[in-house]
């Protein structure tokens, strides 16, 4: 039988061979044996942007693996691969436990959220936070067996393994005590003075709003402070006007209206309007890190830079937007010599008005993480205890009218690559070559290695793997 399956962004189309359901450890094993020589994929939520999860193999779903055991003394928990974030954060705090990182939803399952070293903002991937990880691969011999790893360097590689060491069907996770977020909003001119506010907000994220090249800071601290009165109704509110409305009126200027000058005005003189501005609200962690943000369709490029590069990579792309969009002046000193230093100017002008960014520009700190290949991954030419600045650039066009995106992404990708010594997450959209990537990770070669040691003839690979790593 074969399933076709979408993802969530409606940009991959996944055709499998096959397609089995598990719901235990021993049926992940006999799918592997009784499929010799055939390609595999396990799939979570298929929230990946990327063509990580596409196969023409085997495709192996896994949401019946969903159990969740918390050790005696609370310090860590066995989560089977297919269990949603949400349901490991529901059953955590039923016992006062939490994650100590989580991505902007839930939605994702852990095996697919660490697979792509998914993060959030002023913390490590939550990759950083497995200990062990229980992987059914093949041996040298073409025997399906599962091996549970917890130390060394295999330790590091499948903390986040983009699903090429075998099928991950159980991890134990560090977990920790529930905690309290005090969050509030603020509005800033310049990078650096919303920067600044990390130091006594270290979880925040923040925003550059396009077309008013501003920045909008969510500063967050953990606190012990208790749950505030009015914690309901900033939920309500941020619901309301955050994840419903602004999403409406995106949608409705970008993809029916088509008129980009109501955005800039909207961008200028409205958004600032609708932002409850220091108002200082504490809830418990998983309430204010998880947003709605699956409520509408979209699809998002996220690079990543180190820290001292930040500013300019920020000046940088502020130019290229407004290139894209049609300007013709760029606004900062540095943008021509840094385009013409990889040859990149000619190329810019040439997409001139090709594409109109139409989103707020989210900023996440992400910091260096002990993995191979997550986001905060160690790098050959950025300092080991370096922060990483995860910038998000998301399309709201249809699926259909994603040309001037897709444009936008595979010139900025390239360049952060070779200007910023950055990277792309691998499950958003990643146009990245092998030689972008193998610049970017200290550890690539090594995580090959290990590769063919868990799956000596390639079972777990597909096209894009065979191309990018
Ligand atoms: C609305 C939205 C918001 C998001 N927010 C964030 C965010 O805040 N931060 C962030 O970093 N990312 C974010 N992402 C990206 C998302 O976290 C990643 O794409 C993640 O990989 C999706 O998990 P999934 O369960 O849907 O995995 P899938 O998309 O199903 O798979 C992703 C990869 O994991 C592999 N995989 C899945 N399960 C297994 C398994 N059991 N064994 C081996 N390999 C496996 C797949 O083969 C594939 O390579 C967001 C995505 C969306 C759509």
């Amino acid at each position: 039988m074969t399933t076709r399956m979408i993802n969530f962004g409606g940009n991959v189309t996944i055709d499998p061979d096959s397609l089995c359901r598990v719901v235990s450890e021993s049926e992940v094993l006999a799918a592997l044996q009784a499929n010799p020589g055939k390609r595999f994929r396990a799939i979570g939520s298929l929230h990946a942007w990327s063509e990580a999860a596409v196969t023409d193999g085997v495709l192996i779903e896994m949401s019946g693996l969903n159990s969740v055991s918390i050790s005696e003394d609370r310090k860590s928990a066995w989560v089977g691969g297919g269990c949603k974030v949400k349901r490991l954060l529901q059953e955590l705090a039923k016992e006062g436990l939490t994650l100590p990182s989580v991505g902007l939803i839930d939605e994702q399952t852990v095996a697919g959220a660490t697979a792509t070293g998914t993060h959030g903002s002023g913390n490590h991937c939550l990759s950083h936070f497995i200990e062990a990880v229980r992987v059914a691969h093949f041996d040298q011999d073409g025997n399906a067996i599962l091996s549970t790893i917890d130390s060394g360097k295999e330790l590091l590689a499948v903390r986040c393994s983009l699903g090429l060491l075998g099928v991950i069907v159980a991890i134990k996770f560090t977990i920790r005590p529930q905690y309290n977020i005090q969050e509030h909003a603020a509005r800033y001119e310049t990078l650096a003075d919303v920067i600044a506010m990390e130091s006594t907000c270290p979880l925040q994220q923040f925003y550059m709003i396009p077309w008013s090249w501003s920045f909008f800071g969510h500063h967050r601290v953990e606190t012990e402070q208790p749950r505030s009165k009015l914690a309901g109704l900033y939920r309500l509110y941020n619901f309301c006007v955050v994840d419903v409305s602004l999403h409406l009126v995106v949608i409705l200027f970008t993809r029916i209206l088509k008129v980009s000058a109501a955005l800039r005005f909207f961008y200028r003189w409205i958004l600032p309007l609708t932002i409850a501005r220091n108002w200082k609200v504490v809830d418990d962690s998983h309430a204010m890190l998880v947003m709605e943000h699956e409520l509408f369709r979209h699809i998002e490029i996220e690079v990543f830079v180190p820290g001292s590069k930040v500013q300019q990579a920020t000046d940088l792309l502020a130019d290229v937007v407004r290139v894209f969009a049609g300007e013709s002046q760029f606004q900062s000193a540095d943008t021509s010599e840094l385009l013409q230093s990889v040859d990149q100017q000619e190329t810019l002008q040439g997409l001139a008005g090709r594409y109109f960014h139409h989103y707020p520009i989210c900023y996440r700190r992400v910091l260096s993480d002990e993995t191979m290949l997550s986001s905060g991954a160690p790098s050959d030419t950025v300092a080991a205890d370096e922060d990483w600045y995860a910038i998000s650039f998301i399309s709201y066009q249809k699926p259909s009218d994603r040309e001037g995106f897709f444009a936008f992404a595979n010139f900025i990708a390239p360049l952060v690559s070779q200007l910023f010594d950055g990277r792309c997450h691998w499950g958003k959209y990643n146009p990245l070559r092998r030689e972008e990537n193998q610049a970017a990770y200290r550890d690539f070669e090594a995580f090959g290695e290990i590769r063919k040691a868990f799956d000596p003839e390639g079972c777990f690979g597909n096209h894009w793997f065979d191309e990018v790593t």
